[in-house]
């Protein structure tokens, strides 16, 4: 693990990149922030973490090397195993953080989206305060995770996995983020209203070929089919249904998620916060 910290005195706020070691974007926005944010520079006011969390997995280019680090927090400092050691020193750095973004990039198609476990005051702020078209609630799913084991927490999905667009939109979105915070001032933060969508299920994946049929947020009409394999035929039968981290070769075990539409995140803030 990398950590640089840029600045002093509060709010706290930390861009952790290289949660998985295949997915060199986060890395690479990290180290365009480390030079990017001076210590002595005026347009920074409290305190920014920069971290580079699984070296070990991004040297090899692999996911993990022993377990998925965002499958094993909050960790064990004792642990034999790689990741669930991390997990445990990653948490004690940015314990106590007044906002934390958790880059990350997948072989879903766009569009960039962010996900929260807990919707806190910090949250609602990192959510409209970046150019994402969509937030993703997945309170009812995770709990291993660092967005739901760290209050505060976001996770952006910046785009296709080793694109330059991820990393563009990744580091346009840090910025915007360390803005909302009131971190970077270089220019205005710029807020918007974000439809949520709160996921619930997972989409297993059996064997054989697999194919998906519908893209990330698009509706899948009741009674059409997201995605079969040979095990599987995934036929919705309810209205409203829409797919998230949607992918054929993303993951072994899902071909995603199933979401529905519940609601927009205002942004407007309670005073003092
Ligand atoms: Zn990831």
């Amino acid at each position: 693990m990398r950590v640089i910290e840029r600045g002093s005195g509060s709010p706290r706020v930390a861009v952790v990149g290289g949660i998985h070691g295949d997915e060199p974007a986060g890395e690479r926005i990290v180290e365009q922030l480390v030079e990017e944010v001076r210590v002595a520079d005026e347009r920074i006011e409290g305190t920014v973490q920069l971290v580079v969390a699984n070296e070990r997995a991004l040297a090899v280019g692999e996911r993990y090397t022993e377990v998925d680090l965002n499958r094993t927090f909050p960790g064990d400092v004792e642990s034999d195993t790689y990741e669930t050691a991390l997990a445990a020193r990653l948490t004690t750095v940015l314990e106590g953080a007044d906002a934390i973004l958790a880059l990350h990039t997948s072989h879903s198609v766009p569009p960039p989206f962010a996900i929260y476990s807990d919707l806190t005051e910090s949250v609602r702020k990192t959510v409209t305060g970046m150019p994402v078209e969509y937030v993703v609630d997945a309170g009812n799913l995770r709990d291993t995770t660092l967005d739901s084991t760290l209050p505060h927490t976001v996770s952006l999905e910046a785009g296709r996995q080793g694109s330059e667009e991820a990393v563009d939109f990744g580091l346009e979105a840090a910025r915007a983020f360390l803005r909302a915070h009131g971190v970077l001032h270089d220019e205005e933060p710029s807020f918007r209203e974000t439809p949520v969508v709160t996921v619930d299920e997972e989409v297993p994946k059996g064997g054989g070929e697999p194919a998906v049929y519908y893209r990330n947020f698009e509706e899948i009409p009741k009674g059409e089919v997201f995605a079969r394999d040979d095990v599987y035929t995934h036929r919705v039968t309810s209205e409203g249904m829409v797919p998230v981290l949607a992918s054929e070769d993303g993951y072994d075990d899902i071909f995603g998620l199933y979401g529905r539409f519940t609601g927009t995140l205002e942004p407007h803030f309670h005073s003092g916060t």
